[in-house]
């Protein structure tokens, strides 16, 4: 390796000084210093991408820095959090600045479209590991917590669900003419920031879509300890994914896919006027426990689950 830990940081990661007033201190000393005004929380996720079980190898670089810091973000929107720092941590097989270069790219656009400091992280030599921690902001009591549905709520997503799913199917073979925006939708998803600040004190409890809807629906409603009615014909799904659906019958896909990353989140049916535009139901909240799925009118089976690490 010609270029030490020391100069790689430097060259790629300590580009500029901290832009938001919270992070009072970055990276160049044993720890960043974060001044958080008095009333206000901070919402801390971390998210960490494995070469050949989260990515693919050989998977373009500029996509990972994209998504690694995408997916974090998204965690800190299903809180209603305002994002305003991150860390990064890299394990590298080997220091390629090519890799290097578009990996960067792709996470410094995101970073400086949400208005992210990197402000510290840590490089070292093995298996290609990417680590992210994000932190953000919300005023003490704001955030959206996954434990406060109540029967009667209406269940709602941010935009449309299996993009992401028919993207994996994609690049395992599957073929349709709109291959590039379901590719860009897996590879590059778009946290969803405002939606998730557009939430506060309106939905009652809110997750982002990693997982699969029903997986992640359903630790909803185990912290809730309420139930839910869904409904398939109700599903924004977008013409490739009903095209795919129509061609292969696999109509749970859209359900159990992951890496969406839209938000799903409950409300009260009198906020449904103040809800972000874009917001659509897809059923309600029950007293009675359990996920149930009506298609056709007709009371559908959910065997297949959404993506368990450990399954
Ligand atoms: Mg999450």
């Amino acid at each position: 390796m010609s270029l030490t830990e020391f100069d790689l940081i430097k060259r790629y990661f300590e580009v500029e000084p901290p832009r938001q007033a919270i992070n009072q201190l970055g990276i160049g000393d044993d720890c960043a210093l974060l001044q958080v005004p008095s009333g206000c929380q901070v919402a801390l996720t971390c998210d960490t991408m494995v070469e050949n079980v989260h990515f693919f190898s050989g998977a373009d670089p500029e996509s990972l820095g994209h998504k690694l810091l995408a997916v974090n973000l998204s965690d800190l929107a299903a809180m209603g959090a305002e994002p305003f720092a991150a860390t990064l941590a890299l394990t590298l097989p080997r220091i390629d600045e090519s890799w290097l270069t578009a990996f960067c790219r792709g996470f410094f656009s995101l970073a400086k479209l949400h208005k992210v400091d990197l402000i510290g992280g840590d490089t070292t030599s093995g298996p290609l590991t990417l680590t992210v921690q994000a932190f953000g902001i919300i005023q003490q009591g704001a955030a959206l917590l996954r434990s406060n549905a109540e029967p009667g709520d209406g269940i709602f997503i941010s935009g449309e669900i299996g993009n992401a799913g028919l993207g994996l199917k994609i690049l395992k073979g599957y073929t349709c003419s709109d291959a590039t925006s379901m590719l860009n939708c897996l590879d590059k998803p778009q946290p969803r920031i405002a939606q998730g600040l557009a939430l506060r004190h309106k939905a009652s409890a809110c997750i982002d879509i990693s997982d699969g809807l029903t997986a992640d629906l359903n630790h909803i409603l185990e912290a809730s300890n309420v139930g839910a009615s869904i409904y398939w014909e109700k599903l924004p799904l977008s013409p490739p994914v009903s095209a795919y659906i129509e061609e292969s019958g696999d109509w749970l896909m859209p359900l159990t896919a992951g890496d969406d990353y839209e938000l799903c989140f409950t409300a009260p049916t009198t906020m449904i006027d103040e809800l972000p535009a874009g917001s659509i139901c897809i059923g309600e909240i029950t007293a009675e426990s359990g996920l149930r799925l009506y298609r056709d009118g007709c009371l559908q089976s959910l065997t297949r689950k959404g993506y368990e690490h450990f399954a």
